[in-house]
């Protein structure tokens, strides 16, 4: 079936549609709408489902968007909901990712490795008929690094260390980091809704 994604990013639309194969995942702007939202909810969940609803008002068609970040135990759960923005407040710009990284580590200089705790969060909300409003949250467990390692990925991968903490985030390839993300999490769980509600329809059509 056809889902529209509630992003601006055609990298993330990539991901989300092999992710969420056979379905097809369509970006507002390819069917001519400007998708814009301001996020600003204090949740994960709050934030992926204001985006999905809104683009559902706008086209009224099965809409799905996502929000996700690292939350950090030892900085009380920072950067978390400010992952993309994290340090741009106190820099007065936008760190790029490695600068971020470089923060975040700075920020955890005195932290022994294993309060080092964190984990990736992912939440999606699809939104099917003003009805059939599905959220899902998935998590990805692991250890912040001493320092960055690996070139795969994307964002904080480079200093996540994944479950007990032997290898970064960033040193997986992408169709390992598919099989184990966050996003992956919560991507499997939002297909096995998608298979509930299309064998729900067949049963209704006959
Ligand atoms: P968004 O939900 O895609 O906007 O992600 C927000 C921010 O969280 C990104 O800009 C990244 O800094 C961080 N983030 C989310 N997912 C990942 C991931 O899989 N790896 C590394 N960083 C991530």
């Amino acid at each position: 079936m056809e889902l529209l994604f509630a992003s601006q990013n055609e990298h993330k639309r990539i991901e989300m549609a092999s992710l969420l194969l056979p379905h097809s995942i369509t970006l507002p702007s390819e069917i001519g709408i400007e998708f814009s939202y301001e996020e600003t909810a204090d949740s994960f969940v709050g934030n992926a489902l204001g985006k999905a609803e809104h683009l559902y008002n706008l086209t009224h068609k099965p809409s799905f968007a996502d929000d996700s970040g690292l939350i950090v135990d030892a900085l009380q759960g920072a950067p978390g909901i400010y992952s993309a923005r994290y340090g741009s407040d106190l820099f007065d710009h936008e760190l790029s990712a490695a600068e971020k990284n470089l923060f975040l580590l700075k920020n955890l200089e005195h932290i022994p490795p294993e309060q080092r705790t964190a984990r990736f969060v992912c939440a999606i909300a699809l939104i099917f008929t003003p009805y059939q409003r599905y959220i899902i949250q998935e998590a990805v467990e692991g250890f912040i690094a001493q320092h960055p390692s690996g070139e795969g990925g994307f964002g904080y991968d480079p200093i996540f260390l994944v479950g007990t903490g032997t290898k970064a985030m960033a040193q997986f390839t992408d169709s390992e980091k598919n099989n184990i993300s966050h996003r992956a999490l919560a991507a499997q769980k939002i297909a096995s809704i998608l298979q509930d509600i299309e064998q729900k329809e067949i049963v209704y059509v006959c």
